[in-house]
């Protein structure tokens, strides 16, 4: 074996199924029902040429220039990425391993959390949701014997849905200084408020968006971090000792022309939004209870039926849905919020299988 010592003790995050299926329905991976912006997709056209020769601007200027202003903060607090999950691995690596401190992290998350963990070897402690999933601030809030490094969690969270109040995550970083705290907000477009107002008052708060999701570009992988600039630093040096390049000018021009776009980006977020309370209302009435969701897609578990049964019964049908085999959440499905025709599918589909 030529692995290095650590790598058979990996446990790499699984993503979603990516199947080739005639007619396939993709349920599964929190993808947008609608394309990105018409104007995203001329600029990367637009991008590609005789330039491709020469490489990108290391530091995105132009592109953290204009997230900056779409969030009223300044460039030196924008941190770029391929993707919110490669910020989340420079964030582990350059802020989760400070003598031995405990990273502090919900029980029921964004899976991948615990994978970076492992290839860090980030020491973590999991704190329990209440039993209906939602956070209990006070949980974070005591006093310990130990601080942690961090803390860490999805807002909304993943893959319940459930959503902390702007309050309730500044009484966490108020009273934990000394960890960085970071909000993971990959689905905030769809509903939740951001914690971005609060990084002026808060040195210690990170913040982490994607375009994946509500800007429909997850094939283009760009996501952003933003906080005080002392932070954004840390992550600087972290990737300038990894990759100096990690978004190309196809990238760069995308998620800068995507982000300059808002009609098209409140159009289709409110069209998710809408087919969300119709999809909810639907399910409801199948035997499903329903958690709230400020997301792109619901977290719900039928009265009888078991998740895997459902799950496998959608897929021999040509429906992806998202089922994770993991404690106090076995019997849940995700389900992503399509169009409303796709709602429409996935909801006759499962009276069909249920019925029968
Ligand atoms: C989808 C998702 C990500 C990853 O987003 P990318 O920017 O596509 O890497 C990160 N965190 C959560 C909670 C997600 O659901």
């Amino acid at each position: 074996m030529l692995w290095s010592d650590h790598v058979a003790g990996l446990e790499p995050y699984t993503p979603g199924e990516q199947a080739h299926i005639p007619d396939l329905l993709k349920l599964n991976t929190n993808e947008n029902p609608y394309g990105p912006s018409p104007r995203a997709i001329e600029a990367m056209q637009a991008a590609v040429g005789d330039d491709m020769r020469l490489y990108p601007d290391p530091h995105g200027q132009e592109l953290r220039q204009t997230i900056a202003r779409h969030h009223r903060i300044t460039p030196d607090q924008v941190f770029l990425g391929n993707g919110s999950d490669e910020i989340l691995a420079h964030v582990f690596n350059a802020l989760f391993l400070r003598g031995g401190r405990p990273l502090w992290l919900p029980d029921v998350t964004y899976s991948f959390y615990r994978t970076w963990c492992r290839l860090y070897d980030v020491p973590h402690r999991l704190i329990a949701l209440a039993d209906d999933f939602t956070l209990r601030v006070s949980d974070y809030t005591g006093e310990v014997d130990q601080e942690p490094s961090g803390i860490i969690f999805a807002n909304p969270n993943a893959p319940t849905g459930c959503t902390l109040a702007l309050d309730e995550i500044a009484a966490i970083a108020e009273a934990r200084p000394d960890s960085a705290v970071v909000v993971d907000e990959a689905y905030v477009d769809f509903g939740a408020e951001s914690a971005v107002p609060l990084i002026d008052r808060f040195e210690n708060l990170v913040v982490i968006q994607t375009f994946s999701k509500s800007r429909s570009l997850a094939g283009l992988r760009v996501g952003y971090a933003m906080a005080r600039p002392e932070i954004i630093q840390g992550l600087l040096r972290v990737k300038d000792s990894f990759n100096s390049y990690p978004l190309d000018r196809v990238a760069l021009a995308g998620a800068q022309a995507a982000i300059e776009d808002e009609a098209w980006f409140d159009h289709t977020r409110q069209a998710v939004m809408d087919s969300r309370s119709r999809l909810s209302a639907g399910l409801q009435e199948l035997g499903f209870d329903v958690l709230p969701s400020q997301t792109n897609f619901v977290f719900a578990r039928h009265r009888r039926e078991e998740a895997a049964i459902i799950a496998r019964a959608l897929r021999d049908r040509g429906i992806l849905v998202r089922h994770f085999q993991a404690p106090r959440i076995g019997q849940y499905l995700r389900i992503t919020v399509g169009t409303d025709e796709q709602c429409t599918r996935l909801c006759d589909t499962l009276r069909a299988i249920l019925e029968a």
